[in-house]
């Protein structure tokens, strides 16, 4: 686990010509298998289940979610029995999140989208319970507060002076945490990858409580780069994160990543950052998903090595 997360120059010539200073907070690198935002929401949230001495966690994802792989990984490493509950119907041959996930000892068990929607209702964990034994529940995607707190931890990891600090989002959590300890003359920029990134302030208004409105004023989202949905690309996308790898040697992910530099490169085009500013991108990780895109699209993102 390497932590803290290395932050390094981001050299590219549009932000050489445009006198703008970009540093990745490299959050891809803290493990192989656990995508980096998705430990930011593990790790306290792995530490309460151990002072409640329980040794069960049990998760809910879709079927290539970053989130139910890297929650596999931990409990392997940590010693955690883990349960995946997977959105939708088995489909066999296992795709490589899942087939990872298998690997690394988590009990996979598939409900359908019906009883995916009730996974909050006290009926359904009651139910879990019953047929699973005791367990300690983290939600969809890490998203809770002891998850927010976890990002708090990207920000207090860097020692730079910045003006902004990019993320990815997809409920918003690692945004609000992200927000939630910047300085009054920071700001964040949430890029949604789902269309219609509006319902990203509640969640973070729901996720924040009391801080929320000291917080409200520190981000924005910028809502324009989420190219169609959720896992929806284009050959625009593609294309650039080719380009962006040749350049920069950064690898990035069709789902998330590929969007939040896809973004931040637009931006600096447009001349949203001041001459001058200094910002830093938070590499959230994702890259386990390439496979699992490329599989279900047929044609491989970076080339055959
Ligand atoms: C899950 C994920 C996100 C989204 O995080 P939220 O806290 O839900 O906004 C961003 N990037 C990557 C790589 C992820 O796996």
């Amino acid at each position: 686990m390497l932590i803290p997360s290395p932050i390094e120059v981001l050299t590219y010539p549009l932000f050489t010509e445009k006198k703008i200073n970009v540093y990745v907070k490299r959050d891809d690198l803290i493990h192989p298998e656990i995508s980096g935002n998705k430990w930011r929401k593990l790790k306290y949230n792995l530490i309460e289940a151990k002072a409640q001495h329980k040794n069960t966690i049990l998760t809910f994802g879709g079927a290539y979610s970053n989130h139910i792989s890297a929650t596999g990984a931990v409990g392997k490493i940590f010693g955690f029995n883990t349960i995946g509950i997977i959105r939708g119907e088995e489909t066999l041959p296992l795709n490589p999140t899942l087939m990872q996930a298998k690997k690394d000892g988590m009990k996979i068990i598939y409900v359908s989208r019906g009883d995916y929607r009730k996974k909050n209702t006290t009926e359904f964990i009651d139910k879990l319970k019953g047929e699973l034994g005791d367990f300690y529940i983290i939600p969809e995607g890490g998203g809770n507060k002891l998850g927010v707190q976890g990002c708090n931890d990207i920000v207090n990891e860097i020692d730079i002076d910045f003006n902004y600090i990019l993320t990815d989002c997809g409920t918003g959590a690692t945004l609000a945490g992200i927000s939630e300890v910047l300085k009054k003359n920071q700001k964040a920029i949430g890029v949604p990858v789902l269309k219609g990134g509006e319902f990203i302030y509640d969640e973070i208004k729901l996720l924040l409580g009391d801080t929320y409105t000291r917080t409200e004023s520190q981000f924005t989202l910028e809502k324009g780069y989420h190219f169609g949905g959720y896992a929806k690309h284009n050959q625009e996308l593609i294309l650039f994160m080719r380009e962006f790898l040749a350049k920069t040697n950064l690898k990035t992910d069709p789902i998330y990543t590929g969007k939040l530099f896809y973004a931040l490169v637009d931006l600096v085009k447009k001349d949203y950052f001041k001459e001058g500013s200094t910002i830093v991108v938070v590499h959230t990780g994702g890259l386990q998903g390439i496979k699992g895109f490329e599989n279900r699209h047929g044609f491989s993102i970076f080339g055959q090595k």
